[in-house]
């Protein structure tokens, strides 16, 4: 392992016949949020319950830097992980300071140091003035935040966040994000994962992509757009319904009733021989717009499905 501070090799869960994950590789960098984008059902949770030893695996291995794993020293390798769980795990009754100190008390934090911790994590995610609050009085948006601050009060290396947005106000949420900013500034290897793409192409320097239990794409984005056929679309407005015939001779043109659709793999390379041809051809623009591939691009050519149902 050079600078990773986890590799996952070969997960595989099975609940009876339905396979949930097969063949999963994960590498996590210290300082980087390896994004984990895949529909409802993909495998996500299950994988990130494998990672962080909730759920068992059938099959594969997860080890920390320094070889850690669950079967050789369990207290060890659970101490360098938080979770933030999908379904929001808190005491509702109990005060919000109460429940960060629940969660240090699992990892047998002295009390000193643990309410040391329980002040600095609810001042991070903002909840330092309702820490005596029961989260039965919170918003969607603050018991996220405050599951946040448990799964940091142990101060872990590597962060494990399952949609964390679902049910989150955009207040709350861009606080969750500068949070995880704050995160990575520190060196810790985070783990997102989400069926959006926006919140991975903004937050991820890694995406895996996931879909039917397995990884059907993983890497850099630039990686990732590097494998569409072109990087970007060029929505052309022309004046009248031209035969496509006149088209015939230009790469990469769809024409849809006024508009052209033309996949360029550069702009500024292609815009300028296209509007050279059109005009040459007496075809009117009208008007021109530009919008690159996103993410539910390399999932549709990757998987021919859609992202989100
Ligand atoms: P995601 O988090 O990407 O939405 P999950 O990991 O929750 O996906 O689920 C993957 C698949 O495994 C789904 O088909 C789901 O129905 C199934 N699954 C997950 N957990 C269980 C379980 N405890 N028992 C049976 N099937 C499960
Ligand atoms: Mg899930």
């Amino acid at each position: 392992m050079a600078n990773e501070v986890l590799v996952a090799r070969g997960l595989r869960k099975a609940y009876g016949e339905r396979v949930a994950v097969q063949e999963v590789d994960l590498v996590l960098r210290p300082g980087e949020v390896l994004g984990l984008l895949g529909p409802n059902g993909a495998g996500k949770s299950t994988t990130v319950g494998m990672i962080c030893g909730l759920t068992v695996p059938d099959a594969g291995t997860v080890t920390l830097s320094g070889g850690t794993s669950l079967a050789t020293d369990e207290a060890g390798y659970k101490r360098r992980i938080g979770l933030v769980p999908q379904d929001i795990a808190l005491y509702e009754e109990l005060p919000a300071g109460m429940n960060v100190e629940l969660f240090g008390a699992l990892y047998g934090m002295a009390p000193e140091l643990l309410k040391r911790r329980r002040d600095e994590v609810l001042a991070m995610v903002g909840l330092a003035d309702r820490a005596r609050d029961k989260p039965s009085t919170f918003s969607g948006g603050m018991k996220r935040r405050l599951n946040i601050a448990c799964a940091l009060v142990h101060d872990p290396e590597i962060l494990l966040l399952d949609e964390p947005t679902a049910g989150v106000d955009p207040q709350s949420r861009n606080a969750i994000f500068d949070n995880l900013e704050m995160l990575k500034r520190a060196g810790k290897a985070l783990v997102y994962t989400t069926h959006y793409m926006e919140e991975a192409e903004r937050l991820a320097d890694r995406i895996t992509i996931i879909d039917h239990g397995r990884v059907v794409a993983e890497g850099r984005q630039a990686e990732l757009f590097a494998r569409l056929p072109a990087a970007q679309t060029l929505h052309v407005e022309i004046a009248g319904e031209p035969d496509d015939a006149l088209l015939a001779g230009l790469p990469g043109v769809k024409r849809s009733g006024q508009r052209l659709d033309v996949s360029v793999g550069d702009i500024a390379r292609d815009a300028g021989p296209l509007l050279a041809a059109l005009a040459q051809r007496g075809v009117e623009v009208r008007g021109i717009a530009s919008a690159r591939a996103t993410l539910e691009d390399v999932f549709l050519a990757l998987t021919g499905r859609q992202l989100r149902d």
